[in-house]
């Protein structure tokens, strides 16, 4: 039972990566107004240890995804980049290529 369970752990890494991929391809093809996810529920909070979130926030070559793309607001935003510029330093995230 162990052993299965710590092969379903990669799978849902994969699926975060699509999730996001799909994010940029309806954003790109229509115009919908999103709305800041931190704003929204105020339970997410912005932690520089929370690699899963912040990955949510960043291209698969490891760059800042602008907020006019993920509809965060100005002051999330702000929050977000120092959030995953310390992600980087602690190897959390990488800081570009592959
Ligand atoms: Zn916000």
């Amino acid at each position: 039972m162990a052993e299965e369970i710590a092969e379903q752990v990669p799978a849902t890494e994969e699926k975060v990566e699509v999730k996001v991929e799909k994010k940029k391809f309806f954003k790109q093809h229509k115009n919908k107004k999103k709305v800041c996810a931190f704003c929204e529920d105020k339970n997410k909070t912005i932690d520089y240890k929370d690699a899963n979130r912040l990955k949510k926030y960043v291209t698969e070559k490891g760059k800042i995804i602008p907020s006019r793309q993920t509809g965060t607001c100005a002051r999330h935003q702000r929050e977000l980049t120092v959030a995953i510029k310390r992600a980087r330093n602690i190897a959390l995230l990488p800081f570009s290529g592959d």
